[in-house]
């Protein structure tokens, strides 16, 4: 398989090949084709598989597809969500991200706890289409209201387990309470234990299970 047979945007194969990437890993040729399609998605991957390309490069390419050419900042409502335990995974998850997206005319910013929450206020207000957080800075900023997520078409929950073992199932619901109940729904754990079966089963819809 080769990264070109999946029908990825010439922009986003440009950013692939300036960062190196010559072949797609395992879950990236699983995952690719089946995030384009649309479908829930429930894949077991430890980092390092290279799952957050596995994710970034369709969801590129879906919102790219759905392309909003309009420069003014309410016209560039939250369209993908991805949520992360860490600051610094939601910090690598987002350099990916830009990377990947950088040839585009998509916007995407970083919301974590810990820091100043003014820069995250002012990037957010300036819209951007894909917003990679931590649940709680971004609970933060729907209350202050800088983020709507009422438009947003895919929600990624990467490494799951860590973020139900860090105490954030209430603000996973909380969150998923904002979003469209019409979505797709991408969730990325290493283990598969019995509260993540039950996570999975309250808000995948039919999901592909990916396993590599
Ligand atoms: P991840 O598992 O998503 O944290 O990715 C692990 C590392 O592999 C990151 O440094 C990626 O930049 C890199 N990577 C991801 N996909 C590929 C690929 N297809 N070819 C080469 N390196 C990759």
């Amino acid at each position: 398989v080769r990264f070109q047979d999946f029908g990825l945007a010439p922009e986003i194969l440009r950013a692939l090949n300036e960062q190196g990437y010559e072949h797609p890993t395992p879950i990236q040729a699983e995952a690719i084709p089946v995030v384009l399609q649309g479908k829930d998605v429930m894949g077991a991957a430890q980092t390092g598989t290279g799952k957050t390309a596995g994710f970034s490069l369709p969801i590129i390419q879906l919102l790219l597809a759905h392309a909003n050419t309009s420069m003014s900042p309410a016209r560039h409502p939250v369209r993908a969500l991805i949520l992360t335990p860490t600051r610094e995974l939601a910090d690598q998850v987002a350099d990916n991200v830009k990377a990947y997206s950088r040839h585009t005319p998509l916007r995407s910013a970083v919301v974590f706890g810990g820091v100043d929450i003014g820069p995250q206020t002012v990037t957010l207000r300036s819209g951007v289409e894909i917003v990679i957080a931590t649940p709680g800075r971004l609970l933060d900023h729907v209350q202050q209201k800088t983020v709507n997520l009422a438009q947003t078409q895919i929600l990624v929950m990467d490494e799951a387990d860590r973020m139900l073992d860090m105490g954030f199932l209430p603000d996973l619901q909380r969150i998923i309470n904002l979003l469209p109940k019409q979505r797709q729904n991408l969730m990325f754990s290493a283990t598969f234990s019995p509260e993540i079966k039950k996570l999975a089963g309250s808000f995948l819809k039919n999901p592909v299970t990916i396993e590599v």
